[in-house]
């Protein structure tokens, strides 16, 4: 498959039109979509109107940006102005935003073509698509198998050649897990780097909006258009993003790269033996890589599925029949927001509500969110003294490569597909996951290289080097 600059430069400088290429994706579409699922909705009208402008703004010698005529598919929790933005979810049925989100509107403005919004476990609770009310996305490389979450259609998009690119949401791995899974690119920026402004929140101090791409370098293009300071959102980094395309093929030579030990316990064998492989790569370059230790990474996930609940139970708490979508039959008031919650979100949504709810009532709160905020704050420490003498560090994306339908039916079983990946989150550093080799049944194994906070040029250099090391890779 072409890759997104390609495509962009093709369009631009009209040796391809928009149309054409966006016809070739509706066709891959069309033929494999009914068994992926990748989308909840392909908006077809707008987007070959989308494309046909494009061509006419080539035409006049007008330059369409960066992204030119370049198909996009967004995870649907972003919110697209008059068209359905659902989470997956029947509580925001019929729902469609007055607005586009900051991230969207700068994805038009560099001459991307929206093609569609993608599934995901209902409001990014998850890591597989299963908890999704529109059923579940399945893996492009094996139809049997999940393609992780939440932010599944997303990543199985780009693997199944729905699109090049892709935007999903990272709270506690959604982004990096389902790349892993997938057999693509995926990258949690730094927290702050990417406006959220118009993404529906889930967990406020974690959520991150970052890009799935078939290599490197289109990752590394897309968080430089949909980066940088946004008014509209106050936890934006008052700065522009670095200038991440420049540099990716400078290598490894002097890195200090560090494998977080903990983050090899309790992974399947087939996935630690190709981040053993990477590790060998990374020397061969002439980075140095040693064992280094992030003791609290072991209570990482713990802290989180104590504050990302919380936080959930908080945020969700706007949706209760008045204000958007769903509305159920009910005496009075308090009876019909019950009604609609109870009809509305499924059951993965309302455990972590009401797990939430606990954890933030009188009496627990010191016992579960206040603990849990020291770990938050240990964390930081920890990789703060890594870092001290480590540039980036390295570890699995996921424990395991993509399971069967099912699998992992108990919630502590699922809750641990994100071991690897909420340290991150925790502490709002950058990681991304790049796809090396493959594992049990030839199903892809991503690696996870993580950096301290805006450190994403160094690590998007150190990603590219190991994608241009890593073998061949199978086409879904
Ligand atoms: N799997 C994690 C969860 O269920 C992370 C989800 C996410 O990053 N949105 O909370």
């Amino acid at each position: 498959m072409n890759s997104a600059r390609e495509l962009a430069s093709d369009i631009r400088e009209s040796r391809k039109s928009a149309m054409d290429v966006l016809e070739d994706f509706l066709q891959t579409i069309d033929a494999k979509e009914r068994d992926v699922h990748a989308f909840n909705l392909v908006d077809r009208e707008t987007a070959i109107e989308v494309a046909g402008k494009i061509d006419e703004t080539v035409a006049s010698g007008r330059d369409p940006g960066p992204l030119a005529g370049v198909p996009v598919a967004l995870k649907d929790n972003l919110c697209t102005r008059n068209l359905a933005t659902t989470c997956s979810s029947r509580i925001l049925e019929g729902w469609e935003p007055p607005y586009d989100a900051t991230v969207v509107q700068r994805l038009r403005a560099a001459g991307a073509v929206i093609i569609g919004k993608t599934n995901l476990d209902e409001f990014a609770m998850g890591s597989s698509t299963e908890h999704s009310a529109f059923g579940p996305t399945r893996n492009p490389h094996d139809l049997t198998r999940v393609p992780g979450g939440s932010s599944g259609g997303s990543a199985a998009a780009v693997a199944a050649g729905f699109a090049p690119l892709a935007l999903g949401s990272d709270t506690g791995g959604s982004i990096r897990q389902p790349a892993a899974l997938c057999g693509v690119v995926g990258v949690k920026p730094t927290y702050g780097l990417v406006s959220r402004y118009g993404l529906v929140a889930f967990a406020s101090s974690f959520d991150q909006i970052g890009p799935f791409a078939d290599d490197v370098a289109d990752a590394a293009l897309v968080l430089e258009i949909i980066g940088g300071h946004d008014p509209l959102d106050s936890t934006s980094i008052p700065s522009p993003v670095p200038d991440l395309s420049h540099g990716l093929e400078r290598g490894v030579e002097g890195l200090r790269v560090g494998l977080v030990s903990e983050l090899l316990e309790g992974i399947d064998e087939d996935v630690v033996a190709q981040v053993h492989q990477t590790a060998d790569a990374l020397r061969a370059g002439g980075a140095t890589v040693d064992l280094v230790s992030v003791p609290a990474v072991e209570y990482g996930l713990t802290a989180y599925y104590v504050i990302a609940p919380a936080e959930a139970s908080s945020n969700l708490a706007r949706y209760d029949g008045v204000r958007y979508g769903l509305r159920a039959e009910g005496s009075e008031v308090a009876a019909m927001n019950s009604a609609t919650r109870r009809d509305g979100f499924g059951d993965e949504v309302i455990a972590r509500v009401m797990l939430g709810t606990f954890a933030l009532s009188a009496g627990y709160y010191d016992a579960y969110y206040g603990k849990a905020q020291k770990v938050r704050t240990l964390t930081r420490r920890d990789f703060d003294a890594v870092y001290a003498n480590h540039d980036l560090l390295l570890s699995p994306t996921s424990p395991s490569v993509a399971f069967k339908f099912g699998e992992r039916s108990d919630p502590m079983n699922m809750y641990r597909c994100d071991t690897c990946t909420v340290p991150s989150n925790l502490v709002g550093d950058p990681a991304i996951s790049v796809p090396f080799g493959t594992g049990e049944s030839g199903m892809p194994v991503g690696v996870q290289i993580m950096a301290p906070q805006l450190g994403e040029a160094q690590m998007f250099q150190a990603a590219s080097f190991i994608e241009s090391q890593a073998p061949e890779r199978g086409t879904a």
